[in-house]
């Protein structure tokens, strides 16, 4: 059996892969990865990743105003995202949260435009990928508050622990490990990989960001997430080819990908 990987969290759209993004899906098909999710940050970047996956068989996209540029969310924006979430081939809301490492946007101004899209994502019925930095006991609290179980959705390059883990689990959330939980140093991720279980969990690059172990100081792709893959069955004592179809079969029936 070959290899069935589904990225479920990129920007593929983004500037950084102008030059060879042919290549890079090209690269990414002989890696195995059948599938990938192109992810919006904010208006301008969620039309071009609605149009990238207009473009490309194996990519849908996701739509969302990222907590960095929640400043700019503003009624015109949250308009325009709402508009985009309509398009053929938007399977999700997202990134939305907060990051209070970075503290780009005010945090009053991230939780508005958090708040606001989750509303948005329960009108649609549309699960939601969620960003979180620094800011685990308000982004859950939030999306119990927001009833976000009821689209359900990815806590995105999941960075917890177990305890949060299964915080997220009983939100009704999904947890996706990316390129971290290869590094020398993976602080609890090697155990968040064990404790979730089968059919919770899913894997991503956050391309061009986070190359895995043996890529870091690069641009991360899409064929990297087999590295990202083969480090979680090895710590779940799985094949990795059974644990690939294993998480793409999560990300498809939450996205409602065929
Ligand atoms: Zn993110
Ligand atoms: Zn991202």
């Amino acid at each position: 059996m070959s290899l069935d990987l589904f990225d479920t969290h990129a920007h593929l759209h983004f500037p950084e892969f102008d030059e060879d993004r042919e290549a890079m899906l090209d690269r990414a098909r002989a890696a195995g990865v059948r599938r990938m999710l192109t992810i919006g940050t904010e208006p301008e970047s969620s039309r071009a990743a609605v149009a990238l996956a207009a473009r490309e068989a194996e990519v849908w996209a996701a739509v969302g105003i990222h907590p960095h540029d929640a400043a700019e969310g503003d009624a015109t924006a949250l308009a325009e995202i709402e508009r985009l979430a309509g398009e053929p081939r938007v399977v999700a809301v997202g990134e939305i949260g907060l990051d209070y490492f970075r503290n780009l946007s005010p945090p009053e101004d991230q939780e508005r435009v958090f708040r606001a899209l989750l509303g948005l994502a329960r009108r649609l019925g549309k699960p939601v990928i969620v960003h979180c930095r620094d800011a685990h006991e308000d982004v859950l609290r939030i999306l119990g508050e927001e009833r976000a179980g009821e689209v359900g959705g990815i806590m995105h390059c999941f960075s917890g622990d177990v305890a949060i883990a299964r915080r997220c689990l009983d939100l009704g959330l999904m947890i996706s490990l990316a390129g971290p939980v290869t590094y020398p140093k993976p602080r609890a991720l090697p155990d968040v990989a064990r404790f979730v279980p089968a059919d919770r969990l899913v894997i991503e690059t956050d391309c061009p960001f986070l190359p895995p172990q043996g890529h870091r100081g690069q641009r991360n792709e899409p064929a990297f997430v087999a590295i990202t893959a083969a480090r979680v069955a090895e710590l779940r004592s799985e094949s990795p080819d059974v644990l690939a179809a294993r998480l793409t079969a999560n990300a498809c029936a939450l996205l409602g990908i065929p």
